[in-house]
Protein backbone atom coordinates (compact mmCIF):
# COMPACT_ATOMS: atom_id res chain seq x y z
CA UNK A 1 0.00 0.00 0.00
CA UNK A 2 1.42 3.49 -1.23
CA UNK A 3 2.17 5.57 1.81
CA UNK A 4 0.63 9.13 1.81
CA UNK A 5 2.51 12.17 2.31
CA UNK A 6 1.15 15.23 1.77
CA UNK A 7 3.67 17.62 3.64
CA UNK A 8 5.62 18.63 0.53
CA UNK A 9 2.48 20.06 -1.29
CA UNK A 10 1.47 22.00 1.77
CA UNK A 11 4.49 23.18 2.90
CA UNK A 12 6.59 23.89 -0.78
CA UNK A 13 3.29 22.81 -2.72
CA UNK A 14 3.63 26.56 -4.31
CA UNK A 15 7.31 27.92 -4.19
CA UNK A 16 8.62 24.55 -5.39
CA UNK A 17 6.59 22.29 -7.00
CA UNK A 18 9.11 19.73 -8.08
CA UNK A 19 10.28 19.58 -4.89
CA UNK A 20 7.12 18.66 -3.59
CA UNK A 21 6.25 15.87 -6.26
CA UNK A 22 9.33 14.11 -5.53
CA UNK A 23 9.02 14.65 -1.53
CA UNK A 24 5.35 13.24 -1.54
CA UNK A 25 4.72 10.76 -5.25
CA UNK A 26 8.44 9.14 -5.15
CA UNK A 27 10.02 9.39 -1.83
CA UNK A 28 7.07 8.60 0.51
CA UNK A 29 5.01 7.30 -3.01
CA UNK A 30 7.30 5.01 -3.90
CA UNK A 31 10.86 4.55 -1.67
CA UNK A 32 8.64 4.22 1.86
CA UNK A 33 6.02 2.50 -0.02
CA UNK A 34 7.94 -0.62 -1.24
CA UNK A 35 7.14 -2.48 2.03
CA UNK A 36 7.76 -6.08 0.00
CA UNK A 37 11.49 -4.89 0.22
CA UNK A 38 11.88 -3.57 3.61
CA UNK A 39 9.33 -3.14 5.66
CA UNK A 40 7.81 0.34 7.54
CA UNK A 41 8.99 -0.53 10.51
CA UNK A 42 12.83 -0.94 9.15
CA UNK A 43 12.24 1.81 7.25
CA UNK A 44 11.77 4.37 10.08
CA UNK A 45 15.19 3.03 11.68
CA UNK A 46 17.21 3.73 9.01
CA UNK A 47 15.44 8.03 8.72
CA UNK A 48 15.82 7.90 12.42
CA UNK A 49 19.43 6.94 12.42
CA UNK A 50 20.74 8.77 9.41
CA UNK A 51 18.83 12.28 10.94
CA UNK A 52 20.54 11.53 14.06
CA UNK A 53 24.08 11.27 12.04
CA UNK A 54 23.55 14.67 10.95
CA UNK A 55 22.69 16.04 13.61
CA UNK A 56 19.15 17.09 12.47
CA UNK A 57 16.80 17.00 15.14
CA UNK A 58 14.60 19.18 14.05
CA UNK A 59 10.58 19.00 13.19
CA UNK A 60 11.57 16.16 10.60
CA UNK A 61 13.03 14.30 13.29
CA UNK A 62 10.38 14.68 15.23
CA UNK A 63 8.05 13.59 12.91
CA UNK A 64 10.14 10.82 12.26
CA UNK A 65 10.09 9.46 15.98
CA UNK A 66 6.60 9.80 15.79
CA UNK A 67 6.58 7.72 12.62
CA UNK A 68 8.70 5.17 14.17
CA UNK A 69 6.38 4.86 17.11
CA UNK A 70 3.14 4.22 14.57
CA UNK A 71 5.40 1.82 12.44
CA UNK A 72 5.50 -0.36 15.95
CA UNK A 73 8.90 0.51 16.97
CA UNK A 74 8.00 0.78 21.23
CA UNK A 75 10.18 3.21 23.79
CA UNK A 76 12.59 0.92 24.63
CA UNK A 77 13.44 -0.01 21.20
CA UNK A 78 13.44 3.97 20.27
CA UNK A 79 16.15 4.69 23.21
CA UNK A 80 18.11 1.40 21.85
CA UNK A 81 18.34 2.50 18.45
CA UNK A 82 19.33 5.92 19.71
CA UNK A 83 22.00 4.90 22.02
CA UNK A 84 23.61 2.35 19.53
CA UNK A 85 23.29 4.72 17.04
CA UNK A 86 25.55 7.03 19.17
CA UNK A 87 28.60 5.04 19.17
CA UNK A 88 28.61 5.47 15.15
CA UNK A 89 27.68 8.93 14.47
CA UNK A 90 29.03 10.63 17.86
CA UNK A 91 27.93 11.07 21.65
CA UNK A 92 26.85 14.71 21.41
CA UNK A 93 24.32 13.72 18.69
CA UNK A 94 22.96 11.34 20.49
CA UNK A 95 21.90 13.61 23.29
CA UNK A 96 20.74 16.42 20.93
CA UNK A 97 18.51 13.15 20.09
CA UNK A 98 17.52 11.90 23.51
CA UNK A 99 16.67 15.41 24.03
CA UNK A 100 14.00 15.60 21.45
CA UNK A 101 13.26 11.83 21.86
CA UNK A 102 12.04 12.39 25.61
CA UNK A 103 9.80 15.32 24.39
CA UNK A 104 7.68 12.95 22.13
CA UNK A 105 8.14 10.22 25.23
CA UNK A 106 6.31 12.46 27.39
CA UNK A 107 3.60 13.28 25.08
CA UNK A 108 3.38 9.25 24.33
CA UNK A 109 2.94 8.48 28.10
CA UNK A 110 0.43 11.88 28.73
CA UNK A 111 -1.80 9.68 25.61
CA UNK A 112 -1.46 6.28 27.24
CA UNK A 113 -2.88 7.09 30.31
CA UNK A 114 -6.74 6.86 30.06
CA UNK A 115 -9.73 6.35 32.41
CA UNK A 116 -9.00 9.89 33.71
CA UNK A 117 -8.71 10.56 37.72
CA UNK A 118 -10.50 7.47 38.64
CA UNK A 119 -8.29 5.12 36.96
CA UNK A 120 -9.12 2.33 34.15
CA UNK A 121 -9.72 -0.23 36.06
CA UNK A 122 -10.21 -3.60 34.40
CA UNK A 123 -11.61 -4.87 31.33
CA UNK A 124 -15.51 -5.11 31.00
CA UNK A 125 -15.64 -8.67 30.62
CA UNK A 126 -18.48 -9.62 32.25
CA UNK A 127 -20.86 -7.21 29.92
CA UNK A 128 -18.94 -7.31 26.21
CA UNK A 129 -21.57 -8.66 24.68
CA UNK A 130 -23.22 -5.79 25.27
CA UNK A 131 -20.86 -3.69 23.78
CA UNK A 132 -18.94 -2.89 20.30
CA UNK A 133 -14.81 -2.30 21.03
CA UNK A 134 -13.41 -2.52 24.31
CA UNK A 135 -14.30 -0.71 27.34
CA UNK A 136 -13.37 -1.24 31.15
CA UNK A 137 -14.94 -0.73 34.38
CA UNK A 138 -13.41 0.39 38.03
CA UNK A 139 -15.60 -0.16 40.40
CA UNK A 140 -15.14 2.90 43.21
CA UNK A 141 -17.78 2.44 45.78
CA UNK A 142 -18.94 -1.16 47.34
CA UNK A 143 -21.72 -0.21 50.04
CA UNK A 144 -24.79 2.31 49.26
CA UNK A 145 -24.74 4.17 45.86
CA UNK A 146 -23.28 1.90 43.13
CA UNK A 147 -20.74 4.06 41.18
CA UNK A 148 -18.22 2.84 38.49
CA UNK A 149 -15.93 4.65 36.12
CA UNK A 150 -16.35 3.49 33.03
CA UNK A 151 -13.98 3.46 30.40
CA UNK A 152 -14.52 3.40 25.80
CA UNK A 153 -11.84 2.84 23.79
CA UNK A 154 -12.23 5.02 20.60
CA UNK A 155 -15.16 3.81 18.79
CA UNK A 156 -16.75 1.61 21.85
CA UNK A 157 -20.26 2.30 22.43
CA UNK A 158 -22.71 0.53 24.45
CA UNK A 159 -26.05 -1.46 23.12
CA UNK A 160 -29.19 0.67 23.32
CA UNK A 161 -30.21 0.13 26.52
CA UNK A 162 -33.05 0.52 29.40
CA UNK A 163 -32.54 0.74 33.26
CA UNK A 164 -35.64 -0.47 34.13
CA UNK A 165 -37.40 0.08 38.06
CA UNK A 166 -40.68 -0.13 39.61
CA UNK A 167 -40.13 3.20 40.98
CA UNK A 168 -37.22 5.51 41.08
CA UNK A 169 -34.09 4.01 39.66
CA UNK A 170 -32.38 5.27 36.35
CA UNK A 171 -28.44 6.37 35.92
CA UNK A 172 -26.56 9.60 35.76
CA UNK A 173 -23.25 9.63 34.40
CA UNK A 174 -20.59 12.63 35.07
CA UNK A 175 -17.81 12.63 32.77
CA UNK A 176 -14.88 12.75 33.63
CA UNK A 177 -12.13 11.97 30.57
CA UNK A 178 -12.15 12.12 26.75
CA UNK A 179 -15.10 12.87 24.46
CA UNK A 180 -18.09 10.98 23.96
CA UNK A 181 -22.04 10.72 23.10
CA UNK A 182 -24.93 10.06 24.64
CA UNK A 183 -28.27 9.28 23.01
CA UNK A 184 -32.27 8.53 23.68
CA UNK A 185 -34.24 6.81 21.35
CA UNK A 186 -35.73 9.10 19.00
CA UNK A 187 -34.10 12.23 20.01
CA UNK A 188 -30.57 14.23 18.55
CA UNK A 189 -26.84 12.47 19.84
CA UNK A 190 -25.82 14.90 22.44
CA UNK A 191 -21.62 15.09 22.25
CA UNK A 192 -20.32 14.89 25.75
CA UNK A 193 -17.10 16.32 27.40
CA UNK A 194 -15.62 16.14 31.27
CA UNK A 195 -17.39 17.96 33.10
CA UNK A 196 -20.96 16.84 31.55
CA UNK A 197 -24.00 15.15 33.49
CA UNK A 198 -26.20 13.19 31.83
CA UNK A 199 -29.50 12.33 33.96
CA UNK A 200 -30.97 9.17 32.83
CA UNK A 201 -34.76 8.39 34.27
CA UNK A 202 -35.21 4.66 34.12
CA UNK A 203 -37.50 3.45 31.29
CA UNK A 204 -35.82 5.26 28.88
CA UNK A 205 -34.22 3.11 26.12
CA UNK A 206 -30.40 4.91 25.48
CA UNK A 207 -27.09 4.38 24.50
CA UNK A 208 -23.61 5.92 25.84
CA UNK A 209 -19.43 5.50 24.25
CA UNK A 210 -16.97 7.23 23.10
CA UNK A 211 -16.56 9.25 20.03
CA UNK A 212 -14.47 7.70 17.06
CA UNK A 213 -11.46 9.12 17.49
CA UNK A 214 -11.53 9.61 21.34
CA UNK A 215 -11.30 7.66 24.80
CA UNK A 216 -13.65 8.56 27.00
CA UNK A 217 -15.06 8.18 30.48
CA UNK A 218 -18.15 8.70 33.03
CA UNK A 219 -18.91 7.87 36.23
CA UNK A 220 -21.84 5.42 35.90
CA UNK A 221 -24.19 6.07 39.13
CA UNK A 222 -27.06 3.57 39.73
CA UNK A 223 -30.02 6.09 40.94
CA UNK A 224 -31.77 3.65 43.94
CA UNK A 225 -35.13 2.17 42.90
CA UNK A 226 -37.75 -0.64 43.52
CA UNK A 227 -37.10 -3.73 41.31
CA UNK A 228 -33.97 -2.25 39.33
CA UNK A 229 -32.68 -4.24 36.06
CA UNK A 230 -30.88 -3.38 33.47
CA UNK A 231 -32.72 -4.74 29.66
CA UNK A 232 -30.44 -4.49 26.92
CA UNK A 233 -31.33 -4.44 23.34
CA UNK A 234 -29.84 -4.35 19.75
CA UNK A 235 -26.63 -2.85 18.86
CA UNK A 236 -25.87 0.87 17.68
CA UNK A 237 -24.69 0.20 14.46
CA UNK A 238 -22.14 0.98 12.18
CA UNK A 239 -23.72 3.37 9.74
CA UNK A 240 -25.94 5.33 12.37
CA UNK A 241 -22.89 5.68 14.63
CA UNK A 242 -20.40 6.65 11.79
CA UNK A 243 -22.10 9.58 10.90
CA UNK A 244 -21.21 11.15 14.57
CA UNK A 245 -18.17 13.07 14.51
MN1 LIG B 1 -27.13 3.60 30.59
Amino acid sequence: MAVKQTAGRRDLGDFAPKFAELNDDVLFGEVWSREDKLSLRDRSVVTVVSLMAQGLVDSSFRYHLETAKQNGITKEERADILTHAAFYAGWPKGWAAFRMAKEVWTEDETEEIHGGMFGLGETNDAYAQYFIGQSYLKRLTSTGVPIVNVTFEPGCRNNWHVHQAKAGGGQILLCTDGRGWYQEWGKEPQELHAGDVVEIPSGVKHWHGAAKDSWFSHLAIEVPGVETANEWLEPVGDEEYNKLK
